[in-house]
């Protein structure tokens, strides 16, 4: 089974407007008809309008970092799913383990997010991984098990086909310390047949799972040649034009 590979950066809280437009002025430009790859930009809220604009035409697509479960209400500050789409966002980051650990987010609400964006066509990038003590102490499968099934609790096969996962264990997040590609091809098989379990072998075959965490362009190839590694979630190295389009190149 051929799966697309999914380069999507996460800028995090990075950017203002300009800086944005700067970026998708020079990245367009240089990845001007490269295929092979869908090419993701996932933004900060206030920068999701300029960016739409500045990406038309281009082959990179719009991302965002977090969603709100409800259609709409009295919840301040958080942006809903209908809002999102209006905007031209296509993917969205679900679950990152900054907003587990800073942002109360948990399996729970990671699920329903994951609910409320299938339903208005937005596609999760679910985020799992162990951190340090949790992976000196062999737990990283049942780690990464736990999280995917909690995710995708009472998804449909049908709809769980065009989910993204992405494994980022902790301790390689913006370190420099990067999983081995063994190592993390290793993780994402297990991923992938878990979700064989939960759904069925062919939708799990057709799921993308990345991996992230200091991926860089000149590492990205060694991951991206692994048999069951879909693409890269990365921070840091997709901040830069240069750096992020060395991504795609290296993928
Ligand atoms: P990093 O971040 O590439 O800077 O390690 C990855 C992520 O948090 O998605």
């Amino acid at each position: 089974m051929s799966r697309t590979p999914i380069i999507a950066g996460n800028w995090k809280m990075f950017k203002t407007i300009a800086e944005a437009k700067e970026f998708a002025m020079v990245v367009t430009n240089e990845l001007q008809g490269v295929t092979g790859a869908d090419m993701v930009v996932c933004a900060p809220f206030t920068a999701l309008a300029a960016l739409r604009d500045a990406l038309t035409g281009s082959n990179l697509l719009l991302g965002a970092q977090n969603v709100h479960f409800a259609e709409e209400g009295a919840y301040t500050g958080e942006i809903s799913p209908r809002m999102l789409t209006e905007l031209g966002v296509r993917y969205v980051i679900i679950g990152h383990s900054e907003r587990r650990a800073y942002f109360n987010e948990t399996d729970e609400t990671v699920n329903k997010k994951v609910h409320a964006s299938l339903k208005h066509s937005l596609i999760p990038i679910i985020c799992v991984g162990e951190d340090l003590d949790q992976r000196e102490a062999g737990q990283t499968f049942t780690i990464v098990e736990e999280q995917t099934r909690a995710a995708i609790a009472g998804v449909a096969a049908n709809q769980a086909a065009e989910l993204v996962i992405a494994y980022e264990p902790i301790w390689a997040i913006g370190t420099g310390k990067s999983s081995t590609a063994q190592d993390a091809n290793e993780v994402i098989g297990h991923i992938r047949k878990t979700l064989a379990h939960i759904l069925d072998q062919e939708t799990a075959n057709r799921i993308r799972i990345q991996y992230g965490g200091s991926v860089k362009p000149d590492n990205i190839g060694e991951f991206l040649a692994q048999t069951e590694i879909d693409g890269a979630l990365v921070g840091g190295a997709s901040l830069v034009p240069d750096s992020y389009v060395g991504l795609v190149r290296g993928a």
